[in-house]
């Protein structure tokens, strides 16, 4: 086995923090680095790389407890609005090999910026897209998740340095 990640230290203690809610198998803490005050990171106990390997209970879960917190973040902090966001893979920003809902505070002009420039798609690009996207959504059913499947990914196109780092990279469902 490898060493336990920075996350799952936290989660058992072995790492101070400050926690703000807790539950059999949901944690919550606040970023000493966030990119505002009360920046709260909401956490599943098991060790779960990606979002798409968490049970479906446990990511309702996740997501209850979020939006609580972010109620509680409107009420005492006095904020105006927050983001929820999930960073899953490394391509998105993803830093620590244990998946995580962000919920940030924001107030305007704090500063932060998740804009975007748009992109300009087609209309036979958009068709395709959402043609394959809801073949899938049909086949992966909203059943337990991860699910077995013989799929091998399509492409390796970084060195893996170890299992989390791969999956982050493929975002890939385990075999
Ligand atoms: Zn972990």
């Amino acid at each position: 086995m490898a060493d336990k990640c920075l996350i799952c230290q936290i989660v058992e203690g072995e790492v101070p923090s400050k926690k703000i809610y807790e539950d059999d198998d949901i944690v919550a803490i606040l970023d000493y680095n966030g990119a505002n005050p009360g920046h709260s990171f909401v956490i599943p106990k098991q060790h779960t790389p990606i979002l798409e390997q968490i049970p479906s209970p446990i990511i309702g879960s996740l997501f209850n407890v979020a939006n609580k917190i972010s109620s509680a973040i409107f009420d005492t902090l006095k904020v105006q609005g927050t983001n929820i966001f999930v960073a899953n893979g490394i391509p998105a920003g993803q830093k620590v090999a244990h998946c995580m809902v962000n919920v940030i505070p924001r107030k305007e002009n704090d500063g932060i910026n998740l804009q975007w420039p748009p992109k300009q798609l087609s209309e036979e690009e958009m068709s395709t897209i959402e043609l394959k996207i809801k073949e899938e959504i049909g086949s992966i059913g909203f059943s337990e998740a991860p699910k077995q499947k013989q799929e091998k990914p399509k492409q390796i196109s970084e060195e893996v340095s170890g299992e989390d780092n791969y999956l982050l990279k493929q975002l890939k469902r385990i075999p």
